[in-house]
């Protein structure tokens, strides 16, 4: 078990990015210290080993940098889900709302075995609309979600509650 650390002083907040009113939660000044990333996978892998994934499906793109290092402490593969006209081979697609119109995100029809076991891993939740539609996508296509992490969970937005009903872990709330 490791000594309980507090990663919040490693994340910058930036305000008014990429619109004003917003208050982004910069990640970077995070990665580029060797005990904050080294202290994320590891909490990472100490909160969801117990869920006995078969894969992690890391969206696009600061999913990927958390997602690709958790399945190789993990010892299990990793599958990016991406913007629409990325991946090269055949795709399944879903389609979600913004707050302005839709987004599309696109996962490789042959990434998965129908019935693996998956855990979503994203950098953060917000909405839960971009979650929410990785979530849908896997279960299109016959996977078993047993899980979400997210590094930073926004909890006035509420975003789990756009989620399926399977355990969440996180590391860091405002
Ligand atoms: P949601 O779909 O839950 O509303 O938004 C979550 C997605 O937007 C994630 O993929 C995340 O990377 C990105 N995102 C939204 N706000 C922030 C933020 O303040 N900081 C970071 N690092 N990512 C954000």
């Amino acid at each position: 078990v490791l000594p309980i650390m507090d990663l919040k002083p490693f994340i910058r907040e930036i305000p008014d990015f990429p619109k004003p009113g917003i208050l982004f939660r910069d990640i970077t000044t995070l990665l580029q210290n060797p005990a904050g990333l080294r202290a994320t996978i590891e909490l990472f892998e100490e909160k969801c080993s117990h869920l006995n994934p078969d894969y992690i499906v890391g969206m696009e793109s600061r999913g990927f940098i958390f997602g690709a290092p958790l399945a190789y402490r993990m010892n299990i593969g990793f599958v990016p889900v991406r913007k629409p006209g990325k991946l090269p081979a055949a795709v399944h697609s879903v389609e979600y709302e913004l707050e302005y119109g839709t987004d599309t995100l696109e996962m490789h029809q042959d990434a998965v075995q129908p019935g693996s076991r998956i855990l979503i891993v994203d950098d953060l939740i917000a909405t839960g609309g971009t979650a929410g539609a990785t979530a849908k996508l896997v279960q299109q296509i016959g996977c078993e979600l047993v899980g979400c992490a997210f590094l930073i969970e926004l909890k006035e937005l509420q975003g789990r509650d756009r989620l399926p009903q399977v355990p969440i872990v996180t590391l860091v709330e405002y």
